[in-house]
């Protein structure tokens, strides 16, 4: 069959184990892309993305590899890096037949290779471990070969030894796409049937689904249905890329491509969907479709009030190309118009945040991230809550419950107390404790999702110097004594700062908020109150004193013109103060409370 000769696959691995340099590689292998404008095309991926070493938008590439005179047609489709697309990369993974399992040969087996293994194996792909950065003095493959057998069981002769910096095993990660890559599957099931593995926005076409056809075909004009949302419509184009969009006649089983469906709502297109085609009706969806849920929430406020219809206007273009962040208007007495924004996780709220303010060149307040409570009052209404302004007075809760995650850890030996303290102190139960190596274990913890939400990554980051990783899964409710916490600048509530908290950790948080307030708050003319408050009562305090002298105190009689240029000089640095009450608040007083309270 024609077909015999295409291989979908991806490449899995952890953040930095070298994904981007070896699908560099292989494009150039292939002469798909001419060198010179490789990165560009590419790469041609954000700023943000690069310096975080996430992959936020997947582009899938074919290439033309040929062997023994005949043509492979390659797919090879990104995935994204971060614990928070994990639903995103498992659509991704369900557009493949095989997964390069890239582990680089100094760090090892990191908790997202676990975790992305395990997503592989689960929909059937054959994984194809690959060890990549032999080159290094401290690359160690035996270790990382009986890491493989120990805990993924995966076979040690299995691995190929790799560098994708300098093309070592190269041929041979080529090879084993040919040869254990199984050609595309479900080819012969009845009516048409292709997978959204992942969709943009484009301003002249609407909404361009990236899709796998599976079996049947997809053709210029054909009325389809997307079969999870049930929306209907007929596809203005279909093509494949290399690396570029190219239109073609239809796009057949077996085959990796995109269609223009001429949608102009982003909403409208559920990742890992079905799309069939209404004169050849699939009787069943491609397995795996979930609605996904924003789990994090946020308020963004432009931070000058007359930035909102600027706001407005990128959130609603940032969502066009994200279908998974959510937002609606929300209005706050102190902070003025804005958005309450749902996000996947932290990581994601992250990037929204950053590209509103590096590409969108907005000044933004976000507010305390907060996650999903459930509560039941006193009176039998039930009701769910992701803004602690909406958090009922305690007298009037029965129950409250919070979300939990499963976190799976990996640390090296000597970080496992500090570890297992950590998990203790965000309030987690460590499950179970397991040994990867002899340098190395996973921890499997739950822990409330409200803990892990501000600063658990980064201090997980600083305790292990670095070498230990995280990933995690939703994992039900649990009733939990929270209560909500204010915090007061000069009698004022700032409600940006507001949080649910457990009650005993209300104090210490209280205290840690407030001092660092201090630090952050410029000093005005006169003594300022800080304090943290639950259910009206005051749990921390601290006192930022009064400015000691005027700026222009000292150039009285003196020269006029420095006098203006001084003044010139504060007012640029209220620019990026809220005023607030009485108090102004510095932009990044709103961002750096949350970075370590
Ligand atoms: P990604 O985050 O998985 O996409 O990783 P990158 O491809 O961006 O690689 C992360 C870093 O590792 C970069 O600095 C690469 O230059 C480096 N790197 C990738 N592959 C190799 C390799 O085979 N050998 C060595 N020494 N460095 C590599």
């Amino acid at each position: 069959r024609s077909t015999d000769t295409i291989r979908n696959f991806c490449i899995i691995a952890h953040v930095d184990h070298g994904k981007t340099t070896l699908s560099d590689r292989l494009l150039e292998l292939t002469s798909t892309v001419e060198l010179r404008n490789m990165k560009e095309q590419l790469l041609d991926s954000m700023d943000l993305e690069r310096e975080r070493g996430i992959t936020i938008k997947s582009h899938p590439v074919s290439m033309i590899y040929q062997k023994d005179k005949e043509d492979y047609l390659f797919n090879l489709i990104d995935t994204p890096g971060h614990v928070d697309f994990s639903y995103e990369v498992s659509r991704s993974l369900a557009a493949c037949e095989g997964a390069l399992l890239l582990i680089d040969a100094a760090q090892g087996i990191e908790a997202q290779t676990v975790a992305n293994a395990h997503l592989a194996v689960a929909q059937g792909l054959e994984v194809i471990p690959v060890i990549n950065k032999v080159d290094l003095p401290s690359a160690e493959p035996e270790r990382i070969m009986e890491q493989l057998e120990d805990v993924l069981a995966i076979p040690a002769e299995e691995a190929i030894l790799a560098s994708a910096k300098s093309g070592i095993g190269l041929p041979e990660i080529i090879r084993a796409v040919i040869d254990r890559v199984p050609s595309p599957r479900w080819l012969d099931e009845k009516g048409t049937r292709a997978l959204v593995f992942d969709c943009i926005y484009d301003a002249f076409k609407g909404v361009i689904c990236y899709v796998r056809v599976f079996s049947g075909e997809l053709k210029q004009g054909s009325s389809i249905s997307f079969m999870g949302s049930d929306v209907k419509t007929q596809i203005k184009e279909v093509g494949r890329f290399s690396p570029h969009m190219v239109a073609e006649d239809s796009l057949s089983g077996g085959k990796v491509g995109y269609i223009v469906t001429g949608i102009r709502d982003v909403a409208d297109v559920k990742l890992g969907d079905t799309v069939t085609r209404m004169d050849d009706m699939a009787g069943e969806m491609l397995p795996g479709y979930k609605e996904v849920r924003p789990m994090v929430f946020s308020g963004i406020y432009p931070l000058d009030t007359s930035d909102y219809e600027k706001l407005k206007a990128s959130v609603a273009k940032l969502r066009l190309n994200d279908a998974a962040f959510v937002y609606q208007s929300e209005s706050s007495a102190a902070l003025g118009f804005g958005f309450r924004c749902g996000f996947l996780g932290l990581l994601h709220m992250e990037i929204i945040q950053e590209r509103l303010r590096r590409e969108y060149d907005l000044d933004i307040i976000s507010t305390y991230p907060s996650v999903i409570y459930r509560l039941r009052k006193t009176d039998g209404t039930e009701m769910e809550i992701d803004n602690p302004v909406f958090f009922p007075d305690a007298s009037e809760i029965e129950w409250i419950e919070e979300p939990m995650i499963k976190a799976t850890v990996h640390t090296p030996n000597d970080s496992i107390g500090d570890m297992l303290a950590l998990i203790s102190e965000k309030r987690g139960i460590c499950q179970q404790t397991e040994t990867i190596d002899t340098s190395r274990v996973m921890i499997t913890a739950r822990l409330p999702l409200n803990e892990i939400l501000v600063d658990f990554n980064d201090r997980l980051k600083s305790l292990t110097h670095g070498y230990g990783s995280m990933d995690y899964e939703p994992d039900g409710y649990e009733q939990s004594d929270l209560v909500r916490m204010e915090i007061l600048v000069n009698g004022e509530p700032i409600e940006a700062f507001s949080s649910i908290v457990h009650r005993q950790k209300a104090e210490t948080r209280g205290r840690a908020l407030c001092g660092k307030l201090k630090d952050l708050l410029p000093k005005q003319l006169f003594k300022v109150a800080i304090q943290a408050a639950v259910n009206g009562k005051f749990v921390a305090r601290e006192t930022l004193s009064a400015m000691r002298k005027d700026v222009t105190a000292k150039c009285y009689g003196g020269d006029i013109s420095r006098k203006r240029k001084l003044l010139e000089k504060q007012k640029e640095g209220k620019k990026r103060m809220k005023q607030i009450g009485s108090v102004s608040i510095p932009q990044e007083a709103f961002v750096q409370v949350l970075r370590s309270s």
